[in-house]
């Protein structure tokens, strides 16, 4: 692949944060970015999520690839805030908030002290809390939290400005960005190397030597395209946020996790709480028992807010894989399309991991030093498994 150079066109499809990701980086490497997105830039996964950063509490049960993709991508956060932030003019409210896993009974203790034994060798710097020292630290926490596991290097940003900071800065470097470009019609890939999409929404075809597909949940809309099985399946996840009350005694300082739900204070007063996970096709509705479950965990572990109706609703569409791991690789044409998808629970903290492999694989040198080995992304990992897809006749794979 270290047949590409820098400087070549790339159309990146697909406007969530993972393909802004994708499109600032290879923006910001030399490359002339087109991003199209059939609908608004963000309006589905991405700027529905909470915006957490927690590597260590989505991950309990091991060291995986996966998990260290994470961890890699929340030690990129900084920088790539910083980056983010000061191209785009914007701020993305990220706070350093550390995380809250609440026990809720003794007998939560030893899990959680095997948990920390190897999130520590991975630098998470995990304490337990005991309830004394819990009461001073969330004072609105219910008595029934009889300890806690704090992790301090966990944060959360506000998702929806973060796409709107991503725009922003995609624009700002250069990055064409088409919205409401509707259905991809047609996919063909010229003879001397290079691709051409027609687009429902757009009036002339795209052209660009690389293609990188951010689909989300919608992934497997290419399998035909790309003679390839993409197993991605939508999650519902049903999220709603409390205006802060006035018997609120003070914000949420830290995310805080239960086995039921977690809660998220943003800095407009409101509190986020997560989320559901069902399988709804690709419906976004709420419904009463959806946010039902995250009211009666609200009424439960924050007693301040019991009996109160949440403010908001909204839902969103989790990009899941059968292995839970993203797809990121090369997804046919001999590496001129890639793609970037099936981020789950997980596509706001693994947007800079994300961003820059994709770059990496743009230029011929992904980076496996910072970020491991790609092999466990390869987007064809399932049609090895099952054997391929027919590629479309009329299309070239
Ligand atoms: C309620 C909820 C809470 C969450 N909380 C967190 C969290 O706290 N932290 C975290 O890290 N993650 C969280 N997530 C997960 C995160 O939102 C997703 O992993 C991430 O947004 C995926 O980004 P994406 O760009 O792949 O998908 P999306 O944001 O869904 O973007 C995909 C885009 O592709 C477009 N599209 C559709 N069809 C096509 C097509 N045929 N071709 C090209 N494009 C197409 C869509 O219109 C869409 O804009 C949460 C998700 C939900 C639903």
């Amino acid at each position: 692949m270290s047949a590409y150079s820098r400087g070549q066109s790339v159309i990146v499809l697909g406007g969530g944060i993972i393909g802004l990701s994708c499109a600032l980086e290879a923006a910001l490497r030399g490359h002339r970015v087109t991003l199209a997105e059939p609908g608004r830039i963000g309006g589905q996964a991405s700027g529905a999520a909470a915006g957490m950063l927690a590597p260590y509490s989505e991950n309990p049960e091991g060291a995986d690839a996966f998990f260290r993709l994470s961890l890699g991508s929340l030690r990129l956060y900084p920088e790539w805030i910083r980056s983010v932030e000061e191209i785009s003019g914007m701020s993305v409210e990220w706070e350093r908030s550390g995380s809250l896993n609440i026990l809720q009974h003794e007998a939560d203790l030893l899990p959680a002290e095997g948990r920390m034994r190897w999130q520590n060798g991975w630098g998470a710097g995990a304490e337990l809390i005991d309830k004394d020292e819990l009461r001073g630290l969330e004072p609105a926490l219910a008595e029934e939290a009889v300890g806690a596991v704090y992790i301090p290097e966990e944060s959360h940003v506000y998702a929806p400005k973060l796409v709107e900071a991503l725009a922003s800065a995609c624009k700002r470097t250069g990055v064409q960005i088409l919205e409401h470009a509707g259905t991809i019609e047609s996919v063909h890939r010229s003879d001397i190397g290079g691709s051409r999409i027609a687009m429902s929404g757009l009036p002339a075809l795209l052209a660009a030597d690389r293609v990188v597909l951010c689909p989300g949940a919608w992934s497997s809309a290419y399998e035909q395209h790309l003679g390839l099985n993409l197993p991605v399946h939508p999650i519902r996840g049903q999220i709603c946020s409390y205006l802060s009350p006035a018997q609120w005694r003070e914000p949420l300082r830290h995310i805080v996790f239960t086995s039921q739900a977690y809660w998220v204070s943003k800095r407009n007063g409101t509190v986020v709480c997560g989320a559901s996970e069902d399988v709804a096709g690709y419906e976004t509705s709420v419904t009463e028992h959806g946010i039902g479950r995250l009211t009666r965990a609200t009424d439960r572990f924050l007693p301040d807010l019991r009996g109160v109706k949440p403010a908001f609703g909204w839902a969103g569409l989790r990009p899941a894989t059968p292995d839970g791991m993203p797809l990121i690789g090369a997804a046919g044409g001999e590496g001129e399309w890639l793609m970037a998808a099936g981020h789950y629970r997980n596509g706001i903290l693994l947007s800079p991991a994300t961003g820059r492999l994709i770059a990496d694989l743009l230029d011929g040198e992904p980076d496996e030093k910072t970020l491991g080995g790609l092999a466990p992304f390869a987007p064809a990992r399932f049609t090895a498994r099952q054997g391929s897809k027919q590629a479309t006749a009329g299309h070239i794979y």
